[in-house]
């Protein structure tokens, strides 16, 4: 029988965070999660949920207040889903990140000897974002909103600012809002299954600063796409493509299969580094083209390239780190089982004149066991899976290949964990770096580094 009641309100300590950022309150062993309460305050919260083993308060006030909570700079952070943290400087975040990683790999998994250094931060972590996807609707008014959804739901926010995207993209959705209601464009109702317009996905490149502009539309005919089209163009000199794609399924999938050009390029162009890479309107590019820069590098260190090596790079989306290492490398083979994405790959390949790569589309865990069938010995593999981590026929293929250095990229450290267990058999694991990769958010992504025995 739990002590603790639904409905009470009780006072506590916060003795630790979740990996999601809610304060931990303990009595005896029992845990109750009270989001937005930081460690070593001492809180006032009322119970909402009462399970076997954990319960849920709601935070009613905060009597000893933690020198890492500060004021959330954007003010529809309580309301929105999209950040977690902003009620802690960024300082506290990044130690939360490391905190959570020494907590996996030392304290869970037991690798005692592994360095792990502290969380790579941006300076300014702000409008970071370079690809924002904003959904559109309509008020109690019938005006049309556009902005995001509120916590675990999908009523939209109507929302002028946010703090996280690229600062020219809120100028654009602020104008195209202000258009579709001038314009009456027909607007997408989820629950009806009816209307047009869907979201407005902005890309841009960082470097480059070339925008891409994508009306998601539930149906081919977009009657004032010309109209906006031209307004656009006229107000923002940035934007070098305007597309639209189509999606009538009713899913939560934001984008559909088809795509037209309404005005100027297929593609956008950035670089990362020296290199140059194309992305249009579905391509895989990661968000934040800064800490992304970092990762690589972090990763590229790793490797420890002497210009000899031949490189795998698993899971490897658009190419970006293989291209990112091909001029330190004596061949790279890139592995990616979404074939538009292989396509990218192939394109930035040739875009940037390096004849030193070779991208197959597959799985994995099959194209590598071919990769070793057909005699190729790498020196160093790269890993960078998905949040479900790599299957295990690729991890003990690995295994057999052999490479000196495994650098292993993850989005999840806890399937890294997991397996970095796997890999222990031959490998030391021997240093991890957390990269905050998206500022406010729980978000910990990793870059660790294992060495053969
Ligand atoms: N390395 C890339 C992308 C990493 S995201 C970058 O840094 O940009 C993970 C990628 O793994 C995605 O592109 C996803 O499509 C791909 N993927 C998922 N399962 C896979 C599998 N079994 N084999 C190969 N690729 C896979």
């Amino acid at each position: 029988m739990n002590a603790i009641q639904k409905n009470e309100v009780i006072e506590g300590k916060v003795v630790d965070l979740t990996h999601e950022g809610h304060g931990v309150v303990k009595f005896d062993r029992y845990p109750v999660f009270v989001p937005n309460a930081l460690i070593n305050e001492v809180i006032e919260f009322k119970v909402i949920k009462v399970k076997k083993n954990f319960a849920i308060g709601k935070l009613i006030t905060i009597k000893e207040q933690s020198e890492s909570r500060v004021e959330p700079p954007c003010i529809y952070y309580y309301k929105c889903g999209g950040c977690q943290l902003q009620h802690m400087t960024y300082q506290a975040q990044l130690d939360m990140k490391k905190e959570q990683v020494i907590n996996l790999f030392q304290r869970k998994a037991g690798f005692k000897d592994v360095v792990i250094h502290d969380t790579v931060g941006m300076d300014n972590p702000w409008y970071y974002r370079n690809k924002s996807q904003i959904p559109v609707g309509k008020n109690n008014e019938h005006e049309v909103i556009t902005g995001f959804y509120r916590q675990r739901s999908h009523d939209i926010i109507d929302m002028d600012e946010c703090l996280i995207q690229d600062g020219l993209h809120q100028d654009v959705i602020n104008k195209v809002k202000a258009w579709f209601n001038e314009l009456n464009v027909s607007v997408y109702n989820e629950r009806q299954k009816q209307g047009l317009m869907r979201h407005v996905v902005i890309r841009t490149g960082h470097h480059s600063r070339e925008l891409m502009v994508i009306f998601v539309t539930n149906g081919k005919k977009f009657k004032q796409s010309d109209i906006i089209t031209d307004r656009l163009i006229a107000t923002f000199p940035e934007i070098v493509s305007i597309k639209q794609n189509i999606n009538t399924t009713h899913s939560n999938v934001i984008m559909g299969n088809d795509s037209y050009t309404l005005y100027g390029k297929d593609e956008i162009e950035d670089t990362l580094s020296d290199v140059t890479f194309k992305i249009n309107d579905q391509s895989f590019y990661q968000i934040n083209s800064i800490q992304t820069e970092k990762l690589y590098q972090r990763a590229i260190e790793y490797a420890e390239l002497q210009g000899e090596e031949v490189v795998l790079d698993t899971y490897c989306g658009i190419g970006t780190i293989g291209l990112y290492m091909a001029p330190k490398a004596k061949h790279v083979y890139g592995v990616e089982v979404v074939p538009e994405a292989i396509k990218d790959a192939q394109l930035n390949a040739t875009i940037n004149q390096f004849e030193n790569t070779t991208f197959v589309c597959g799985k994995a865990e099959e194209v590598i066991l071919k990769w070793e069938s057909e005699g190729i010995k790498p020196d160093v593999v790269m890993v960078d899976p998905p949040r479900k981590g790599c299957d295990e026929t690729f991890l003990e293929t690995l295994l057999e290949l052999k490479p000196k250095k495994i650098v292993y990229i993850s989005c999840n450290p806890s399937t890294q964990q997991r397996d970095a267990q796997l890999l222990a058999q031959h490998y030391k694991l021997t240093q991890i770096t957390p990269v905050d990769m998206f500022p406010h958010t729980t978000h910990v992504e990793t870059v660790a580094q294992f060495e053969r025995l």
